[in-house]
């Protein structure tokens, strides 16, 4: 089939790139002139494993293109995929300013029949004012239907995802553009949940919402655990093998972040304020995920007098491994409180460190590997569990730092490899060892 799609971030690009491995013919529009240049080069603007592979052997295969104009992008196209950022607003609810902007450039250069399908996260009722804006712009004589598509994919490993969810949901009130959608989707080979317009768009927020209840309730048990003198690893295992719970997304920590759950959730409590309903237990949620975010902090000033003049080495900057994206990353708030609190912060991230610079406090020094950011620091945190820092053995803390002192944001330690290993070690939810 023929299709576009607007916005080549993190969802929009891999959503291009993977319709047409595919085999569909697809030209991606956005509005950043510097991203289309790259993209058109072979070159991601972003870091997903396997991406920039595909990308470079679809443009050769004449399958994948890039525009910033989008009469070009538009022309022929049956589907056009609306994959922008939808931001969360000041009152915490979804901005919708980059899905009207495309709205109306979509109405102004469509000049063929075609559906709009809405992969951004859009608060429920947004496709039918889609449909309502792209309709009252529209220049040529064209008719229009809209059908939401949310998107599941991980950060970290999207492309994987993209081949392997667990379901793909289409929703539409028009039954031709749910059968285009189904056709499109049966390549990727996975289950397909056919719904309508707003159960859809529902589904996405629900989803997102249960997965961030999920962590901040097992964070919660963590810190009573830690409290009572239990394991979190152990209570997690237990709880976990109980098929009616399952064994996902019980790993304590210090919370979500990245640009989905938290604006996510602030999005599902303001929808549910607009319909008159209070949500309690996600109120919850954000409040126990705001607070776990700084807990790590709050473990150090509890174990030291001050923090002034410290050396503290920051492992992992990234909201989680396996990708650049800073968007609400824990490391923000964390590096931001140990320089108010005097310490001296030198981080290392494998990949994120450049996007970092520009959103941490200037006084952060950027070490090029986990041996740099170690070497004479007086405590070590890790943020991001990237894997060659879980992999980094604990004789290299000891052999690094002053005083090898580690906090363990993302408990890659269990207890038993750090026992007897020298090194003075805090987690999360577990007893403090050494
Ligand atoms: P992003 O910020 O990485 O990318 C958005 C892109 O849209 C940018 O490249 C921007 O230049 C472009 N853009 C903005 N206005 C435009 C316009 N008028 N025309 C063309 N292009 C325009 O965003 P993202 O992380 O890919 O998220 C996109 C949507 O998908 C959001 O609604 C998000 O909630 C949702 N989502 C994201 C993820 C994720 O893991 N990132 C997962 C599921 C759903």
């Amino acid at each position: 089939m023929d299709i576009a799609v607007i916005g080549t971030g993190y969802v929009g690009l891999v959503t291009g790139v993977c319709l047409s491995e595919l085999g569909h013919q697809v030209t991606c529009i956005d509005i950043d002139e510097r991203k289309v240049e790259m993209l058109e080069n072979g070159k991601s603007p972003i870091y997903e494993d396997g991406l920039e592979e595909l990308l470079v052997q679809n443009l050769q295969k004449g399958r994948v293109d890039f525009t910033t104009d989008y009469r070009k992008g538009l022309r022929n196209k049956q589907l056009v995929y609306l994959a922008v950022g939808t931001p969360q607003g000041d009152d915490g609810s979804a901005d919708l300013t980059y899905i009207e902007a495309a709205c109306r450039n979509i109405a102004e250069n469509l000049e063929n029949d075609t559906v709009i399908v809405t992969k951004s996260t859009v608060p429920v009722g947004t496709n039918e004012h889609i449909k309502e804006t792209i309709e009252a712009n529209l220049v040529h004589d064209v008719t229009i239907n809209v059908a939401s598509n949310p998107e599941f994919l991980r950060q970290g490993s999207a492309v994987h995802d993209t081949f392997h969810g667990d379901r793909i949901v289409i929703g539409s009130d028009d039954n031709e553009a749910l059968v285009m959608l189904e056709r499109v989707n049966e390549g990727f080979g996975l289950p397909i949940v056919k719904t309508d317009l707003r159960s859809a768009e529902m589904i996405k927020y629900a989803s997102n919402a249960f997965l961030a209840t999920k962590i901040s309730f097992i964070n919660e048990m963590a810190n009573l655990s830690e409290r009572i003198g239990a394991n979190i690893d152990h209570v997690a295992r237990g709880m976990g093998m109980d098929n009616r719970i399952g064994g996902s997304f019980l790993n304590a920590g210090i919370g979500y972040g990245g640009s989905c759950f938290p604006k996510d959730t602030r999005a599902i409590i303001s929808i549910g304020k607009e319909a008159d309903y209070d949500m309690p237990i996600l109120e919850n949620v954000v409040d126990a995920n705001e607070r776990q975010r700084v807990i790590i902090v709050e473990k150090l000033l509890t174990r030291f007098s001050s923090l002034n003049g410290k050396r503290v080495a920051v492992l992992g900057l990234a909201f989680k491994p396996n990708t650049d994206d800073m968007r609400e990353a824990p490391s923000i708030e964390v590096t931001g409180k140990l320089i108010e609190a005097g310490a001296e912060v030198t981080a290392y991230d494998p990949v994120a460190a450049d996007n970092a610079k520009t959103i941490l406090p200037d006084q952060v020094r950027y070490a090029g590997s986990v041996e740099e950011a170690l070497q004479h620091a007086d405590i070590a945190i890790i943020l991001t569990e990237w894997k060659e820092i879980k992999e980094f053995p604990l004789a290299g803390y000891r052999d690094r730092m002053n005083e090898a002192i580690l906090f363990d944001g993302r408990n890659c330690f269990t207890l038993d490899e750090v026992r007897g290993s020298g090194v003075e070690y805090h987690s999360i939810g577990r007893p403090v060892v050494n």
